[in-house]
């Protein structure tokens, strides 16, 4: 244990308390090695006794109105303004993206909070005829119980938003488990879910690891809901264990996502694209751009740029205003994105810059990787499939559309996808031929808007969406309610005959 790191706890029916092992873990400032706290190593004792709070909370605040539980959110959110740079300057040190992408992230959770607090006034279903006499139909959206919610790192308080907003806007309660790195961040956002006045237990925090906490949460019977992003290896293990539970499970994974150039593009435009889609945030983005797809004519062109731009690129500490790129989330991502720079070199892929682990000066305190580019990239390359999740890239030369697209198609995922072309007919085939939940033109792979569906088709999951209208699908149940005024037993499908 460091000397003088402060302890932070579970938050449990509106009481912080620790785990009962007395064990903690810490959580780790990546660009420095500096300790930010230590947390309850918690277990199934604390997830049952969570779960036992929300459940009891839910009996009350599924019958708050949605106007009132809205103002809450609204309280929340303005609350997640007065404390934007503390909450970005704590991220940035928690987990390494640069401040101004911290601040992003918040701004995130401050839009996704009105945003789901608007819908307090609209929860919206439908009114319509019966096709009986007197007799009047209409479908209402319900709170379902219990929702768990499992989030990464690379996403801090924006992800917690999109899941918690929803959740707690449709009526649920929440049990909350946050990344083990980001530990710190998901206490300060329910420190301040209680100071908008959230009542006690309606969101419970619980610290721990995944094989603890999380699998606890999976399988607990009384949470009907599980909202989980992450890793797809993980998320299929949620799934198979919350499938003997018939739970509601919303899976949000991996990408590879791809960028196509085309040999109309915009060059400036599709390199600041690119640049900004694959080394921001590390590359530690579910929608980071990890393949450029390049027309052949202007392959050598894009690639000269490309070089160019990354090699300016400055590695540092994110609080460092002069700092574009910052620390991977630990040790343990390094080395796995070091790995994938052997595994490409292995497979004859041409290294263009990058690819080492950089230690010179204060950098050797943290875990920063050089922004890597590889060359002359055969699609079906493990550095062109797999996710790296970190700050490398790979060119992919195509001979035209038809071939842009098969390739941009051929991996499992289907997260984010872009194309750069001024062609107005191409754009749009585009738009209907990328597999993918999102499809950017003229655009890189990141830059979604709260108010509408964010999430992946193939195994980027399992078909639902965050955000938007899209949200409340996952967090509600539709109940269809026929209220029957005639005075008399009328017979759907056989009196009106
Ligand atoms: P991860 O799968 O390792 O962990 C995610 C969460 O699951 C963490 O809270 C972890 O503790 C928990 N967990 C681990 N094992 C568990 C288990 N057996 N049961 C229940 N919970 C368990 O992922 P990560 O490294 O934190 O995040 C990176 C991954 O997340 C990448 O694959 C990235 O693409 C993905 N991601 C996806 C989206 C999206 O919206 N599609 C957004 C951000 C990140």
């Amino acid at each position: 244990m460091a000397v003088g790191v402060k302890t932070y706890r579970n938050s449990i029916g509106g009481e912080w308390v620790g785990a009962a092992s007395g064990e903690t873990f810490e959580s780790v400032n990546p660009a420095t090695g500096e300790a930010l706290g230590e947390f309850p190593s918690s277990g199934p004792a604390e997830v049952d006794r969570a779960v036992a709070a929300a459940k009891e909370a839910y009996r009350s605040w599924r019958l708050v109105p949605a106007p009132k539980r809205a103002e809450i959110l609204y309280g929340f959110g303005r609350l997640l303004v007065e404390r934007k740079q503390e909450l970005a300057e704590v991220m940035t040190g928690e987990m390494g993206k640069v401040l101004p992408e911290a601040g992003g992230d918040v701004q995130e959770a401050i839009d996704m909070s009105f945003y789901m607090a608007g819908e307090g006034r609209r929860l919206f279903g439908q009114t319509t005829p019966s096709e009986l006499p007197d007799k009047f139909c209409m479908s209402v959206r319900t709170p379902i119980g219990v929702a768990g919610i499992i989030t990464p790192w690379n996403f801090p308080i924006a992800i917690p938003s999109w899941k918690i907003a929803a959740a707690l806007i449709s009526g649920n309660t929440v049990v909350f488990k946050p990344a083990k790195d980001t530990p710190l961040l998901g206490t300060l956002f329910v420190e301040l879910l209680a100071e908008a006045g959230l009542p006690a237990g309606v969101v419970n925090l619980v610290h721990g690891s995944g094989g603890s906490v999380g699998e606890r949460l999976v399988e607990h019977p009384d949470v009907p809901l599980l909202s989980f992003t992450g890793s797809r290896e993980v998320g299929t293990r949620v799934a198979e264990r919350a499938a003997p539970h018939l739970k509601h499970v919303h899976l949000e994974l991996g990408g590879k996502n791809g960028i196509i150039v085309m040999d109309d593009a915009d060059l400036d435009l599709a390199v600041e694209g690119i640049v900004w889609s694959a080394f921001g945030t590390s590359g530690q983005r579910c929608t980071a751009a990890s393949r450029v797809i390049v027309h052949e004519q202007v392959y050598d062109a894009l690639e000269k740029r490309l070089v160019a731009a990354v090699e300016r690129l400055r590695l540092g500490n994110g609080l460092d205003p002069e700092t574009d790129v910052g620390p991977v989330v630990n040790l343990a991502a390094l080395e796995k994105i070091h790995s994938y720079t052997r595994i490409g070199l292995d497979e004859g892929a041409r290294l263009l810059t990058g690819g080492e682990v950089a230690s010179e000066g204060e950098l050797a305190r943290g875990c920063f990787y050089r922004p890597t580019l590889f060359g002359e990239v055969e699609g079906g390359m493990r550095i062109a499939q797999e996710e790296i999740f970190g700050p490398t890239t790979v060119l992919i030369r195509v001979r035209d559309f038809d071939e842009a697209i098969r390739v941009a198609n051929g991996i499992e995922f289907g997260l984010s996808s872009s194309i750069f072309t001024q062609d107005v007919n191409r754009a749009f085939r585009a738009v209907r031929d990328l597999e993918a939940g999102i499809t950017y033109v003229n655009a890189g792979t990141i830059g979604a808007e709260v108010h509408l569906p964010f999430g992946g088709t193939k195994a980027t999951g399992n078909g639902h969406r965050e955000a938007g209208q899209a949200a409340l699908d996952f967090f509600t149940e539709w109940k269809s309610v026929y209220v029957d005024y005639s005075g008399r037993l009328q017979r759907a499908q056989i009196d009106n005959q």
